[in-house]
């Protein structure tokens, strides 16, 4: 449609052992395997969101510590990104912290590049292991209020509806900043 390329290229992005590869095969699948490989993964995954199909790309990204030296591989992902989705573990502190620091990352390469828009997603993952959360609920919310993203708290391993509103969410406001750039 008008020369538009329809298809959205979505990164998952957290630190080690967050969900982040439980959260994209829910997604696909609707299941829950339990164990899952480090390999870096791109799928191509349709999808009908409010009646219209959407094609996504998505890349099961591998977390970097050292993220200054890196920078250069931030830019990439930003320049191909249409949206991101920032993972969590509701008891893992320093994967929260990591959240934090990708936002600024993200932000920082947008703006070299001159990118208008990048939808954010940020998700705390294992909400069911609730006896052992070192994040409250509200932390996500705040971070997700300051940085304007979207916030969800979900359980790959327990409830695939929460899953599917996270990629809903972002193909929502992927499309929204299409429209209005
Ligand atoms: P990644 O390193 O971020 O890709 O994390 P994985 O997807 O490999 O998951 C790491 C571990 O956490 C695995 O043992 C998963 O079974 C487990 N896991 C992932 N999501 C959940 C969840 O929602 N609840 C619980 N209890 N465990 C989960
Ligand atoms: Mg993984």
């Amino acid at each position: 449609l008008n020369g538009q390329r329809m298809d959205a290229n979505v990164v998952v992005l957290g630190t080690d052992n967050v969900g982040k590869s439980a959260l994209i095969v829910r997604f696909l699948t609707r299941r829950f395997i339990g164990e899952y490989g480090d390999i870096e993964s791109l799928y191509t995954h349709n999808v009908v969101v409010d009646g219209r199909e959407q094609t996504l790309n998505i890349w099961d990204a591998p977390y970097s510590q050292d993220l200054s030296s890196e920078s250069l591989m931030y830019e990439k992902r930003v320049q191909w990104a249409d949206g991101f989705v920032l993972v969590y573990s509701v008891c893992d502190r320093a994967s929260f912290n990591a959240v934090s620091r990708l936002i600024q990352i993200i932000k920082t390469n947008k703006d070299i590049l001159g990118v208008e828009k990048m939808p954010i997603v940020i998700v705390g993952n294992k909400r069911d292991l609730d006896h052992r959360r070192t994040v409250l609920s509200e932390e996500g919310s705040i971070l997700a209020l300051s940085a304007d993203c979207q916030f969800y708290e979900v359980s790959a391993a327990e409830n695939y509806h929460s899953v599917l509103m996270v990629f809903h969410g972002l193909v929502h406001r992927i499309r929204e900043s299409r429209v209005s750039v």
